[in-house]
C-alpha cells in the first residue's frame, strides 16, 4: 500500500489538482483548488470565515467528496474507491485533530488514544502499548488513566493529538486545533505540532488566526475558494 519515494526525492503525502467543491443553491465553497503537501511539511491553510477551510479539511481528510478534480493521498487516488476503502485509507494514513477535542467522556486517556486504532486493523493486544507510547510522545504519559472531565483543555487537545499520531499516519489534519484553548495552552499546543513535525510528522493546520498561520514554515491563504497565496519561509510578520 505505500509508495516508496525514489531516493533523494520528497514524495507527496497529499495532491489536489483542480477540486471544486459545489453546495445545494449555488454556492462554490472550493473553486479549481490544487494543493501539493509533500512529507514533512507544516502548512497553515488560513483565510477567514467562510473562506472554504473546513470544506478543504473534509476533503483532504476523505471525509467529503469533491463535485469535480481529483485527490490523491499517500498515492492513492480517492475519487474511485468505495466509502469502505475510504475508511481503511483514513485509518491507516490519516489523523485527525478538532478545535473540540472529539474526546469520548467514559474513556480515559489511554483508551481514547486507542480509538485511533479501531479501525486500522492493530490486534487489541497491541492497542494499549501503542496508546501509551503515543501519550508520552505529546508529554502525557502521567495522565495515562485520567478521564477527559479531569484533564485541562490544553491536555485534552493533547490526548486528541495522540489518538490522531497513535498509528504513525502519513497526515495530520487540525481543524483550529487552538481555538478552543486560552492563550497559554494554545501556545503549548502550537509548540507540540511544531517539535512533532520537527520529529517528522506531516501536518496540515487549518486557522483562521493570522498570527498562529505567521509562525508556520509554509503558508496557504484562501479567499471565496480560491488560493490567493502559498508561501514558504519566514513570514514577514
Ligand atoms: P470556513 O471553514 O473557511 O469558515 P466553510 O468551508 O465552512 O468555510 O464554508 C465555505 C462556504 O461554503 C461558505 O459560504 C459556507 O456557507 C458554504 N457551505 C459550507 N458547507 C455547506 C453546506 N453543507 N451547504 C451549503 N453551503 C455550505
Ligand atoms: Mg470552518
Amino acid at each position: 500500500m505505500t509508495s516508496a519515494p525514489a531516493a533523494g526525492s520528497t514524495a507527496p503525502v497529499l495532491r489536489l489538482e483542480e477540486v471544486t467543491k459545489s453546495h445545494p443553491g449555488g454556492v462554490t465553497a472550493l473553486d479549481r483548488v490544487s494543493l501539493r503537501v509533500d512529507e514533512g511539511e507544516l502548512v497553515a491553510i488560513v483565510g477567514p470565515s467562510g473562506s472554504g477551510k473546513s470544506t478543504l479539511l473534509h476533503i483532504m481528510g476523505t471525509l467529503d467528496r469533491p463535485t469535480s478534480g481529483t485527490v490523491r493521498i499517500a498515492g492513492h487516488e480517492v475519487h474511485t474507491m468505495s466509502d469502505r476503502h475510504l475508511s481503511a485509507l483514513r485509518a491507516r494514513h490519516l489523523g485527525f485533530v478538532f478545535q473540540h477535542f472529539h474526546l469520548t467522556d467514559g474513556l480515559d486517556a489511554t483508551e481514547n488514544v486507542a480509538t485511533g486504532l479501531l479501525y486500522a486493523g492493530v490486534p487489541r493486544r497491541r492497542r494499549a502499548p501503542l496508546a501509551r507510547e503515543a501519550l508520552a510522545r505529546v508529554g502525557l504519559e502521567h495522565r495515562r488513566s485520567h478521564l477527559p472531565q479531569q484533564l485541562s483543555g490544553g491536555e485534552r487537545q493533547r490526548v486528541a493529538i495522540a489518538r490522531a499520531l497513535v498509528n504513525w499516519p502519513a497526515l495530520v489534519l487540525a481543524d483550529e486545533p487552538t481555538g478552543a484553548l486560552d492563550a497559554a495552552n494554545g501556545e503549548a499546543v502550537l509548540r507540540l505540532l511544531v517539535e512533532l513535525n520537527a520529529q517528522g510528522t506531516t501536518i496540515a493546520l487549518i486557522t483562521h488566526d493570522r498570527d498562529i498561520a505567521a509562525r508556520l514554515p509554509r503558508r496557504v491563504e484562501l479567499r471565496d475558494g480560491r488560493i490567493t497565496a502559498d508561501v514558504s519561509g519566514v513570514s514577514a510578520r
